[in-house]
């Protein structure tokens, strides 16, 4: 039994700074304040969600993201846009909404026999990707789909046109758990057990929620 519950983002903001996750996540003392950004971000998802999964129009301002979106379209099999999975403490597919231990939602994953593909869509700058979101994505897609054999994923970060990808292969699941996630799960689990949540100060300090922080600009 673990003492929490976890998603992709949720463990690299521990990663980022362990106070600031126990401080925002744990406590609720502060929360993070949602950018313009994140805000656009968020609108970006929704409409390239209703053109995937209804062939609803993009707004003028989104239209030019069609050309990639159509090419995305193309790949055949069965498409779920948006799609919510979780999985227990024991690594078994589970329901999103309770007892499970971490969950993620795939911005569409597509399943063509054995073969499925996991796609993330991006807004922000291509400069530092980080492709391990489509590892766990892929990780519980392989729980869930127990017909998948392969899984190519990419994530789309459509102001740049660029498609960053991966393929895995379902022998590459434990090795993928152990590599990028079990140890900063123990970590994690540690920081739990022993209540020890140690700050990382950076340039962003300034710009953290979290103004009692020592390394907090205003404090
Ligand atoms: S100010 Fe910096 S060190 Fe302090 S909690 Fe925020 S991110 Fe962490």
């Amino acid at each position: 039994m673990s003492t929490f519950t976890w998603s992709y983002s949720s463990l690299k903001d521990y990663i980022n700074c362990p106070r600031q996750y126990h401080e925002v996540k744990v406590l609720r003392r502060f929360t993070k304040r949602v950018t313009a950004q994140m805000r656009y971000g968020s609108e970006v998802h929704s409409a390239l969600e209703d053109y995937v999964r209804e062939g609803k129009p993009l707004k003028k301002n989104y239209e030019i993201y069609k050309p990639l979106m159509d090419a995305i379209l193309e790949i055949e099999g069965d498409r779920y846009c948006e799609h919510k999975m979780a999985l227990d403490i024991d690594r078994k597919p589970c329901r999103y909404g309770s007892g499970y231990w971490v969950r993620g939602i795939a911005d569409l994953l597509v399943v063509d026999d054995d073969v499925g593909f996991v796609i993330d869509y991006k807004t922000g700058s291509d400069k530092y990707p980080d492709p391990n979101q489509l590892k766990l994505m892929a990780i519980m897609a392989f729980a869930h789909f127990p017909e998948l054999q392969t899984i190519k994923s990419g994530l789309l970060f459509v102001a740049h046109s660029n498609f960053i990808t991966e393929e895995y292969t379902r022998d590459m699941v434990e090795s993928m758990w152990e590599q990028h996630f079990a140890p900063d799960l123990t970590r994690l689990e540690n920081s739990y057990q022993n209540g020890v949540w140690n700050p990382t100060r950076t340039p962003l300090c300034g710009w953290c929620p979290v103004e009692t922080c020592e390394y907090h600009k205003g404090y």
